[in-house]
């Protein structure tokens, strides 16, 4: 196998590395678009992402690597073992890089199951997908723009349900598929459908470096890579060892991260005031200010939190055109935050929001 390029010798392009890293602390947040010329590094990013990502509990023997620790996302091959009374095997496995061919059907993506098989013997049999290879690994799809638009839509519909459900003929067959899908396309070849760029949780545009030094650092890195590959990666192994373990440990810690309503007025002041359409802005939002704080190993989000993740939830659903912002910088989106505070946050200080209380339970509350 060919060695990859280690992801923390990639220089510069800060926004498109932390996008892939907040995907990789929860791939639930629902993908990154990378917008982009060609030999801008994307692909290289994504497998270098992928090389870096910590092994993963896996049912040994299952084609869909079902997670031994996780009994409400396995597949239905697992539940029907462990129905039996079998123990399921367990083995730690690298993650999956799996590369999304442009041609790819809908059959091909999420498999197919054998209907003669299920009529004429009752067996069923279920033929697997691109999905089933992808669960719990990174699925790259090289020029996103010029895949079947249904295509699209299955992969962003089953990376936010986290399953991939195959109905036919009252027959169903269920798995896991949990992955971090990272697009790209080349701007100038086509666009996506606004309603399939709604869809991507984060975009990042890619530029060509314009800073001198970085410059000399990225050919300096690349002829060194290319004189010797492995000798290169050994040299990096250290700050590849020690991300893999920050991203683990913001892997346990994401889902005990809270936020305050306070936060939640952040968000909703960021996405009104830039006329963002719909509400899935918001939820994107709040998803990676929340990875973002767990990969800083803290268990509360910041105001700089929302404003990092917004700079990557945003760009791609700005309203373009004359009267409307194209360009989003941080320190906008902070004063946005800093200004929506300073009239109506005082109302909200520090009230938690994390479970809310139903609403009959609140009337007869002494409190209320
Ligand atoms: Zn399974």
């Amino acid at each position: 196998m060919a060695v990859v390029y280690p992801f923390t010798a990639i220089v510069g392009q800060e926004r498109m590395r932390r996008a892939l890293l907040l995907n990789a602390v929860n791939p639930r947040i629902g993908g990154v678009l990378i917008r982009g010329e060609r030999g801008t590094a994307k692909s290289t990013a994504a497998r270098a992402l992928a090389a870096l990502l910590p092994e993963v509990r896996v049912v040994a023997d299952c084609r869909f690597a079902c997670d031994p620790d996780q009994p409400t996302t396995w597949c239905t091959e697992c539940r029907e073992r462990v129905a039996c009374g079998e123990e399921l095997p367990v083995e730690m496995r690298r993650t999956s890089f799996v590369d999304l061919p442009v041609s790819a059907t809908e059959d091909r993506v999420v498999g197919t199951l054998d209907i003669e098989a299920a009529i004429k013997r009752g067996e069923r049999r279920f033929e697997a997908g691109v999905l089933a290879a992808a669960n719990r690994g990174l699925l790259y799809i090289d020029e996103v723009n010029l895949l079947d638009d249904h295509v699209v839509d299955l992969l962003l519909d089953s990376a936010a349900l986290g399953m991939n459900i195959v109905e036919r003929e009252g027959i169903s067959f269920a798995h896991p598929a949990r992955y971090i899908l990272v697009g790209t396309m080349n701007p100038e070849e086509g666009d996506l459908r606004p309603q399939l760029l709604d869809r991507f949780a984060l975009s990042v545009d890619i530029r060509g470096i314009s800073e001198l030094a970085e410059r000399v650092a990225i050919i300096e890195r690349n002829l060194a890579f290319e004189a010797d590959g492995q000798g290169f990666r050994d040299h990096w192994l250290s700050q590849e060892g020690s991300l893999s373990q920050t991203i683990d440990a913001a892997r346990r810690l994401v889902d005990r991260v809270t936020y305050s309503k306070r936060n939640l007025l952040s968000i909703a002041a960021l996405t009104s005031s830039l006329q963002v359409d719909g509400h899935r802005a918001d939820l994107v939002i709040l998803k990676a200010a929340r990875a973002q704080a767990a990969f800083e190993a803290r268990t509360a989000i910041t105001d700089l939190d929302i404003a990092l993740a917004a700079e990557l939830a945003l760009p791609h659903r700005l309203r373009r055109g004359p009267f409307h912002q194209s360009e989003i910088t941080l320190d906008d989106l902070q004063a946005r935050i800093d200004q929506a505070q300073a009239q109506v946050g005082a109302a909200y200080e520090s009230e938690p929001a994390s479970e809310p209380q139903p609403a009959d339970k609140k009337k007869v509350s002494p409190a209320g």
